[in-house]
């Protein structure tokens, strides 16, 4: 998805971006992801009088992962906010830092895609649940809690204490 940075600059009228955000580069590495599709990305990209073009909406898909809890799979629906600024670097312009809030691009148009697949690896869940009160594994047993209980007790105590509840014993 290229953004054509000076025309929209020129034109001076907001242009709408539509297409698909590959999704590997963002998963890489992880061990809990059991299939992904592309996202879809949906912006508008408006053009402002000081010559910087803001960029905003939304990436949205879902991925199938591996609850973090129970290990069951896991349905996550990606929807994630983008919102970046651009402005096209003059020739002969100081070299400028890239502000905080603001991309400097070189070429008249450029590929959005790199910005786009930045927010996705931000946006998949580190820890993903299957829902959201997922009850997770017996530590002792291994039993999926969210069908039955095991009757263990996995009453958590303060290492500290530990030592106190042998005493007891
Ligand atoms: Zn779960
Ligand atoms: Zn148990």
């Amino acid at each position: 998805m290229r953004l054509h940075l000076r025309r929209t600059i020129q034109n001076g009228e907001p242009v709408r971006l539509t297409g698909s955000v590959p999704i590997e580069r963002s998963i890489e590495g992880r061990t809990d992801v059991i299939s992904a599709s592309p996202l879809e990305a949906d912006l508008t990209a408006a053009p402002s009088l000081d010559g910087t073009v803001e960029v905003r909406g939304t990436l949205s898909g879902h991925l199938d992962m591996v609850c973090s809890r129970c290990l069951e799979p896991a349905h996550v629906e990606l929807r994630i906010p983008f919102e970046e600024r651009f402005k096209q670097r003059e020739e002969g312009e100081e070299e400028l830092e890239d502000d905080e809030d603001m991309l400097l691009v070189t070429e008249d148009t450029f590929e959005l895609s790199p910005y786009l697949e930045e927010h996705v690896t931000l946006g998949v869940p580190n820890a993903p649940l299957c829902k959201e009160d997922c009850k997770g594994l017996c530590q002792t047993c291994g039993t999926n809690l969210n069908e039955t209980a095991c009757g263990c007790d996995n009453t958590v105590i303060d290492p500290r204490l530990a030592g106190l509840k042998d005493f007891f014993k």
